[in-house]
């Protein structure tokens, strides 16, 4: 084989690797937190505190109900029991008993509306934590298919750098050193030619470099310095 024929199988080689590091990168770069899943688990968070907070109101109302309504009993046992007969005492009795009950009254509307929004919190905490449970196991899937690509990707490359490896080795050092650099420079080394063309640079080759090529030396297109490599 040509120097310039296994040049052109190096820079083959070199061209899959790249691709193929990009891909691992791009896997990479998947690889990790998901913002939807966070956010959501925030969302989550927060109901949930809204929710205990409501719950907390809703108990204090509660008991705060419970203590009027002992109070109106006692008010109004004293009130039935014949036990006071001055008539002004049982009217501040009487009165008592309807500002409590009117106290009682408007506690009540207000446990009301408070249920109302530990029942509305309830739903949302149900409908997030449903949404989070789906949107973690999809994650998870994702992920772990992003790792199963990762793996696939990282044998692969190990295979093609071990294949690049035994190739760079049976190739004369100094020439794949000048492909390095002319790499480095052109970004492509070597360029096939196409009906006496170059296709790094699209010029017309002259024919003695056409010939020099054919012999598969390593020959630099004229014009664009790129090593030739005629198929
Ligand atoms: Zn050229």
């Amino acid at each position: 084989m040509g120097v310039a024929k296994q040049l052109y199988r190096l820079q083959e080689l070199d061209l899959e690797i790249e691709s193929n590091e990009q891909a691992l990168k791009k896997v990479a770069s998947q690889i990790g937190e998901s913002q939807e899943v966070a956010r959501t688990q925030k969302q989550l968070e927060l109901e949930q505190q809204r929710l205990e907070e409501s719950r907390h109101k809703q108990h204090s109302a509660e008991w705060e109900i419970d203590d009027i309504a002992t109070k109106i009993s006692a008010a109004e046992e004293t009130l039935f029991s014949g036990r006071v007969k001055n008539p002004k005492e049982l009217a501040n009795l009487q009165h008592e008993v309807d500002v409590l009950k009117a106290r009682r009254s408007k506690l009540e509307d207000k446990a009301l509306e408070i249920m109302d929004k530990v029942e509305q919190s309830e739903a949302k905490v149900a409908k997030i934590s449903s949404q989070l449970k789906t949107l973690t196991a999809e994650w998870q899937r994702q992920q772990k298919q992003l790792d199963d690509e990762s793996e696939k990707l990282k044998a692969i490359l190990s295979d093609l750098k071990h294949k690049r490896q035994l190739l760079a080795g049976e190739i004369d050092q100094p020439a794949v050193e000048f492909y390095q650099e002319l790499k480095k420079d052109k970004g492509t080394a070597v360029a096939k030619v196409e009906q006496g063309i170059c296709r790094g640079c699209r010029i017309s080759l002259p024919t003695t470099e056409l010939q020099q090529a054919r012999s598969g030396a390593l020959v630099q297109c004229s014009s664009c310095g790129r090593i030739l490599f005629l198929a």
